[in-house]
């Protein structure tokens, strides 16, 4: 009886999965092509930790669906991952981020955007020539945008990406390797991956004041860093003992709840204003 009730949940709870991963890759192909979409972009800014100053942000997607209220993008963009939705969705939040700068620019702000890839875009033909063709009408220098991958999404193919990724830096674009140290990447890879900057995943810096293994962790990716030439963020700095922490360090860079949580383009200029002032 235990083992048929079992089951029987498992079933259930197998079909509730099903019908809504169905029900999201059927709702985010709509919202991809309506125009007053419900899709939206938030930004998040990472600041210099030297000179205290935001000349970069993150574009992160949000969904506010209609039928399923507000889907997570760690949840739909792993669906869209699978379902063959990738390659359109980043065209979209492409598309969105080139629009935003250019409206940032009109505010006078100079930020340079971050862009989160998948492993599906980086072999994508057409991506790299959409950017670079989107930029030129808009007469934007190409600095203005910078791609992140996963570390996880780098090691599923490293040879494969090792080539891909050369692309996006011959045509002048920085690369930053998110989520590092989770996906055990390889230093032999490491050594010939052509990026510029490791994010450290916030898994070891949320708790950073108060984990001793954290602190060697983190302190350990700063002198591979180092030793590769490549400038370190520290993503999910959520107090202000790990900022410190970090800055003593030499991490370069900081981004978290405790610097500035992920807002919309409006609070994003209102805020960078703000800390220009002081
Ligand atoms: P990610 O690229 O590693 O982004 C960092 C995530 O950590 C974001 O979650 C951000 O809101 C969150 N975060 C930032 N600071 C803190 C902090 O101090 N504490 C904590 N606990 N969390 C913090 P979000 O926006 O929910 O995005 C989740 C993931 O979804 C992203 O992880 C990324 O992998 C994916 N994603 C988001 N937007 C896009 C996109 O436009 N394209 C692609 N391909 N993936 C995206
Ligand atoms: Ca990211
Ligand atoms: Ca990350
Ligand atoms: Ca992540």
């Amino acid at each position: 009886r235990v083992t048929q009730g079992l089951i029987v949940s498992y079933a259930e709870e197998f079909e509730r999965n099903y019908v809504r991963r169905l029900a999201i890759i059927s709702e985010l192909k709509k919202a991809l092509v309506t125009q007053q979409s419900e899709l939206s972009l938030c930004y998040q800014p990472k600041l210099n930790l030297n000179t205290n100053k935001v000349d970069h942000a993150e574009a992160l997607i949000r969904w506010n669906s209609s039928q399923l209220g507000f889907v997570p993008p760690d949840e739909f963009i792993a669906i869209a991952e699978q379902a063959g939705l990738i390659n359109q969705v980043t065209q979209w939040v492409i598309n969105a981020v080139i629009d935003d700068v250019v409206t940032l620019r009109e505010h006078d702000v100079r930020l340079s955007i971050a862009i989160n890839l998948s492993a599906k875009d980086i072999v994508d033909p057409h991506l790299l020539s959409n950017v670079t063709d989107k930029l030129k009408e808009f007469d934007l220098p190409h600095d203005c945008l910078s791609f992140e991958i996963t570390e996880s999404d780098i090691v599923s193919d490293p040879k494969k990406a090792v080539a891909e990724l050369q692309r996006f830096r011959d045509a002048g674009f920085s690369l930053a390797i998110d989520d590092f140290g989770t996906g055990y990447s390889s230093l032999t890879y490491l050594k010939s991956l052509p990026v510029t900057e490791l994010k450290i995943d916030k898994s070891f810096v949320l708790k950073l004041n108060t984990q001793r293994s954290d602190q060697q962790i983190v302190q350990t990716i700063l002198h591979l860093a180092k030793s590769f030439n490549l400038d370190v963020v520290a993503e999910g700095v959520e107090d202000k003992a790990s900022l410190t922490l970090l800055r003593e360090w030499g991490c370069k860079w900081g981004q978290g709840y405790y610097i500035c949580k992920p807002a919309p383009l409006s609070q994003l200029i209102s805020w960078y204003t703000d800390n220009l002032a002081t």
